[in-house]
């Protein structure tokens, strides 16, 4: 079998016109970095596919001191993009240039752990989903979104439109963990955000990647953090929680129990960045 028809919508509106009347056989494709390997493969068969790539979701601007992202955004797209820098970090770890260029914003959010590092700086952010349908709109929060291993709150006949990112104050850290420097599947990966007042965390964010079905928040590591002051007990106290709440698996790359050890690492070691007065980049 193979793809007997392949659409590519110009417009919005076109685009969730052919969703509605060719519902969920219709395969939607934004870079393509996920589905071609596995319709190349024979994995995935869809008879009929849509390219998003003239739907013009490629749109990315700042907005109240925050940045609106199109869903076809390419990761190359959000890696120059200087308003969000964590999400430049984010993206120059994910993937090769090539695979960047190609590889969309909106479909990191359903790529499967352990890849969606881009998901987990967004969590961080508390970034909103925008979908639409022919008829509906709707913004739901990333935490909300991402349900399941693959699985998301997307209905049929809806698409991800864009993404929203909030003005949000603090500081941040992004650290991924790979087994090699670029271009590798993430063992863990770690964004947090930090707000002080008076030297006193008041807002904490605690995002984790490659460790669970999907992007998750560590919400024990990020209660533990509000009210201390990053001091040495609360950072060991903080990522020893992660440790225990993660919920890591076994694949080629790394196993659960090396995983869960890399996460109480990678989370003490941001948030001492975090307690220095230097900026976390990197590994
Ligand atoms: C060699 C290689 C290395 C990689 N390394 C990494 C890595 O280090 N980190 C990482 O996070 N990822 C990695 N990836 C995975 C992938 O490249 C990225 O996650 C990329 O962001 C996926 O986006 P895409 O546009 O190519 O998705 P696509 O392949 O186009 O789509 C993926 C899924 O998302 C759905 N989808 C996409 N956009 C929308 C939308 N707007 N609305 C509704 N559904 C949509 C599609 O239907 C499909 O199910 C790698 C891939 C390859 C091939």
């Amino acid at each position: 079998m193979t793809v007997a028809d392949y659409f590519l919508p110009r417009s919005l509106p076109e685009a969730l016109e052919l969703l509605r009347e060719h519902g969920p056989s219709l395969l939607v494709m934004a870079g393509g970095t996920v589905t071609m390997p596995l319709i190349n493969e024979g994995i995935s068969l869809p008879r009929q596919v849509m390219g998003l790539r003239f739907a013009g979701l490629d749109g990315l601007e700042p907005v109240d001191g925050g940045l609106r992202i199109g869903a076809t955004v390419t990761l190359t797209g959000l890696l120059r993009q200087r308003h969000v820098p964590m999400l430049a970090q984010a993206a120059r770890r994910t993937a090769s240039w090539s695979i960047r260029n190609m590889g969309t914003v909106g479909g990191n959010l359903f790529t499967p752990p352990p890849g969606g590092d881009v998901a987990v700086a967004l969590l961080a952010l508390d970034a909103q989903v925008e979908v639409r349908s022919r008829d509906a709109s709707r913004t739901l929060p990333l935490s909300e979104f991402q349900t399941g291993f693959m699985t998301t709150a997307l209905e049929p006949g809806e698409l991800v439109t864009g993404i929203g990112v909030p003005a949000v104050a603090g500081e941040t850290a992004y650290l991924k963990f790979g087994r090699k420097e670029a271009n590798t599947p993430s063992v863990v990966t770690v964004a947090v955000r930090v707000r002080r007042e008076e030297d006193r965390v008041v807002d904490a964010r605690v995002a984790l990647g490659a460790v669970g079905p999907h992007a998750l928040r560590a919400s024990r590591a990020e209660a533990i953090l509000v009210g201390s002051s990053l001091d040495p007990g609360a950072i060991d106290e903080a990522a020893e929680a992660a440790a225990a709440e993660c919920d890591p698996f076994d694949d080629g790359v790394a196993s659960a129990w090396y995983r869960r050890a890399m996460v109480r690492l990678f989370v003490r070691r941001a948030l001492e960045g975090l307690a220095q007065p230097v900026a976390v980049e990197g590994r």
